[in-house]
């Protein structure tokens, strides 16, 4: 059926940035009426985890499984939000392994690398939880309507009032919004929304508001890493070959071996039923592509556990995977932004009520949930309605 609703603000996208920044708006504005609208079942974005119909009862993070925070002492604002979630218990810091693959003496290169640099945490929860709780724990999970499975399609400024239309045909109005995500600004949304203007462009036209007319620019010259992700349901008695107890366990790829297996890391996921769960990322473009050539999950699986039982053939740690070992996989078209970076200061047009955060905005973060994090809470410093 379709609807109107209104609203004292609407926010577009559930992913992590969404969620800081709610929970940070409400907490000054408890009485306003705010909605947030996510395409995807669920909240958690590109932090989510992947609760499968097909394998139950089990739950991976299928995009960052934890994050880092490079240099939390060169900003207060991002210290002091970090060090509420580690006394709220929604994080801990996270001491897992972590190998690299290749060379012994590359580890330390490893840490340096972009997710592995500074303080790691992992939620005390799932991924996609930690972005429920962060909206949950003041309970502000009540003041907020959640709208999943509802696409935003076209956008519209009006006196002063916007008017979102969803693909499923639901109408919002609201006097401010905020994208979380770019797409609605970015050129990958003529193909992935099967339009013929970029929609926020439709919406604010060029040369009305510099401030806009900048972000585009930038924005052009903004794109996305593909990443494909396998999820392996290991079989009951799959285990580690030495005693291995915490939850999570990375492996990492030296340059030589990602080229040669295809794989960017290896991070093994311990369940709440003691399975084990393995989730495999590549950026390999040749790999990505024979997987959409070929299309078909079986023949793919073939490669993908060969070439994980060649990886780890002589591996002290991890055992072979036999072939009636189950497989999902994951096909992030947008995984990270890369090249241009927007600066914090194109965040918000006051003359058309609209703000925007994630993890596309300039800084130590940038691509990553440390950016999205404190795009969110800057954007909740200076916005006010
Ligand atoms: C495979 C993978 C591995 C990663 N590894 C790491 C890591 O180790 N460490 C790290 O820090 N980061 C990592 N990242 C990046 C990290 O996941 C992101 O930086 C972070 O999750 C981005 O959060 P966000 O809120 O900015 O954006 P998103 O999570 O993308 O949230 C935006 C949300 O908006 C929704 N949306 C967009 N447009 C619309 C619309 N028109 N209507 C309705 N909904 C819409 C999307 O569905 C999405 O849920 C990884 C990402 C991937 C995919």
């Amino acid at each position: 059926m379709k609807s109107n609703f209104s609203y004292d603000l609407i926010i577009i996208g559930g992913g992590i940035s969404a969620c800081v920044f709610s929970s940070k708006f409400l907490q000054k504005n408890v009485s306003k009426k705010i909605a947030l609208i996510e395409v995807g079942r669920g909240l958690g974005g590109r932090s989510s985890t992947r609760i499968s119909k097909r394998f139950k009862g089990w739950k991976l993070n299928h995009g960052a499984p934890n994050f880092n925070i490079s240099k939390s002492n060169d900003n207060l604002l991002l210290k002091n939000y970090i060090d509420d979630l580690l006394e709220k218990k929604l994080i801990k810091s996270d001491d897992s392994e972590l190998t690299s693959l290749g060379d012994i003496s590359e580890l330390q290169t490893i840490k340096k690398s972009e997710f592995y640099c500074g303080e790691s945490y992992l939620s005390s929860f799932s991924m996609s939880e930690l972005s429920q709780k962060i909206i949950e724990f003041n309970n502000f999970g009540d003041k907020i309507d959640l709208f999943f499975k509802t696409l935003i399609v076209d956008l519209n400024f009006n006196n002063d009032e916007w008017t979102l239309k969803s693909k499923n045909g639901h109408k919002f109005k609201s006097k401010y919004i905020i994208c979380s995500s770019n797409l609605l600004l970015h050129k990958r949304s003529l193909k992935i929304l099967n339009t013929n203007q970029i929609p926020l462009r439709k919406a604010i036209p060029k040369n009305k508001d510099k401030k806009i007319d900048r972000l585009f620019n930038l924005l052009d010259k903004q794109s996305f890493i593909p990443r494909l992700t396998f999820l392996i349901y290991s079989n009951e008695n799959y285990s580690y070959k030495d005693f291995y107890s915490k939850k999570y366990r990375y492996f990492y790829l030296k340059k030589n071996l990602e080229n040669k297996f295809k794989f960017e890391r290896v991070i093994f996921q311990l369940q709440d039923n003691n399975k084990l769960g393995i989730v495999v990322h590549t950026k390999n473009i040749d790999f990505i592509n024979s997987y959409i050539n070929t299309n078909d999950e079986d023949i793919f699986k073939q490669k993908i556990f060969a070439n994980f039982n060649e990886l780890f053939r002589n591996n002290t740690s991890v055992n072979q995977l036999t072939f009636n070992e189950g497989i999902s996989i994951m096909k992030w078209r947008a995984s990270q932004p890369s090249g241009c970076a927007v600066p914090l200061s194109l965040q918000f047009s006051k003359k058309y009520r609209i703000g925007f955060c994630g993890d596309w905005f300039d800084g130590n973060g940038f691509g990553r949930i440390e950016g999205s994090i404190l795009s969110a809470l800057t954007l909740a410093k200076k916005f006010q309605i």
